[in-house]
């Protein structure tokens, strides 16, 4: 039986998702989580123990565990405690200096100069400084999920939103310039450095900020060709800027009149539920695959050139939170499920849990999946769905102390 090592954080549906497909594939998945280490065995599936933030010693008890066939991981941190596993195995997977430049915001766009892609002008945030070019947008060197990413327009937006994220506890800030323009963002299997593009997603909401809710992904995209020509060029050329070899990653990008500016490449896949969106044919087999299991063959070293996209037009939404609270709950729900084109709604958050929008917080309310003949059904039917739901939030109490 071959096996197979996936680092993750976290039981959530991903991993799930991925036990599922190595039950298909007949595959003997062993994890590799950041838990207690005290406890032998605390969720009872003899997970082997990884500190991420100081990795060495787990990895090392790893080689007991082994041999492995191949490695997976799911999230940004456990991607880069991955890469030094497979180093340390001998496992096919990205580089630990590529997954460590793609984590970082400030290496990344280095890595992207360095090579004469297109990159905004961008510095380290310092105390007191002006950035002088306005509007610009504020990040953390190492967040994820737009968390703490917002847009100033002038200096004393930019004091604020610098002294906002800081206040986050993100040590280290970045601020460039603001990138106009429509955004995509791009699935992808890295192969011995060459980039195959599963899904290219439109993302139809206009994001100007100064928030930036990730909300509807619809793929396939309706730019013409020379547009996702250009998209996939520019995503290959991150991939080799940043070294990232073999193994899924989730790029994001802007492309307006001077070309595509990559905001950046995940040494990931897309997270969590959102993964559900995409569907693949085989030409080979019969039924269609999740994602997780189109990654979990190509980890294995299967061929897997013979699978697409499914036909159709998909779509998800992540559900916004659209003001701070606590959570009451939804009305709606039966009758939004019966809508057209709607596949299914999951409501992640729970009755009495403390809502935080962006760019504090960083969950969603839940998400919509729709499924059409055109992206523009699709789209439509996401925002449709939206809409005849109706959250309830009641306003969250200050803490008296
Ligand atoms: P994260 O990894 O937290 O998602 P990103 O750098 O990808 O952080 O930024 C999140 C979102 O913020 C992007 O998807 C984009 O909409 C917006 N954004 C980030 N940087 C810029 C920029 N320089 N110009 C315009 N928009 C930006």
């Amino acid at each position: 039986m071959r096996r197979v090592l996936l680092v993750a954080a976290t039981t959530g549906y991903q991993v799930r998702e991925f036990a599922e497909a190595a039950r298909t594939l007949g595959v003997d998945l062993v994890f590799a989580t950041d838990r207690c280490h005290i406890l032998p065995d605390p969720w009872g599936d003899n997970a082997a123990p990884v500190r991420f933030e100081d990795p060495e010693a787990g990895i090392e008890s790893l080689i007991a565990r082994g041999p492995f066939d191949g490695i997976l991981a799911v999230g940004d941190r456990p991607a880069c405690v991955a890469a030094q596993a497979a180093e340390r195995l001998g496992l096919r997977f990205h580089s630990a200096k590529s997954a460590t430049a793609a984590a970082n915001k400030l290496l990344t766009r280095e890595c992207f100069r360095a090579v004469g892609m297109l990159v905004p002008d961008f510095q380290r945030v310092s105390p007191g400084m002006d950035p002088m070019r306005y509007p610009c947008v504020v990040k953390p060197l190492d967040g994820s999920a737009s968390r703490g990413v917002i847009r100033a327009n002038d200096a004393e937006e930019f004091r604020v939103a610098a002294e906002r994220v800081a206040h986050m506890g993100f040590d280290e800030l970045l601020v460039e310039d603001y990138i106009p323009g429509r955004e995509f963002a791009l699935e992808g299997i890295v192969s011995g450095g060459r980039l195959t593009t599963l899904a290219l997603f439109d993302k139809p909401d206009p994001l100007v900020g100064p928030f930036f809710e990730e909300s509807i992904y619809v793929t396939p995209s309706v730019e013409g060709e020379a547009v996702h020509s250009a998209i996939r060029d520019a995503a290959q050329a991150a991939v080799t800027a940043l070294g990232l070899s073999d193994g899924p990653v989730h790029a994001e990008m802007r492309v307006n009149d001077r070309g595509v500016w990559m905001l950046e490449v995940a040494a990931r896949p897309i997270g969590g539920l959102c993964s559900r969106v995409l569907r693949f044919a085989d030409a080979q087999a019969e039924g269609l695959c999740h994602l997780e299991e189109l990654l979990m063959r190509h980890a294995l070293g299967d061929d897997i050139s013979s699978v697409h996209l499914a036909p159709g037009a998909h779509g998800v939404m992540m559900i916004p939170i659209p003001n701070a609270g606590v959570f009451r709950g939804v009305d709606g729900l039966e009758e939004a499920r019966k809508l057209a084109g709607v596949e299914d709604i999951v409501i992640t958050a729970k009755p009495g849990q403390v809502l935080v929008p962006l760019p504090e917080g960083s969950s969603y309310l839940g998400f919509i999946f729709a499924r059409g003949d055109s992206p523009g059904t699709v789209n439509s039917a996401l925002r449709k769905t939206h809409m005849s739901l109706k959250f309830h939030l009641a306003a969250a109490l200050p803490v008296v102390k």
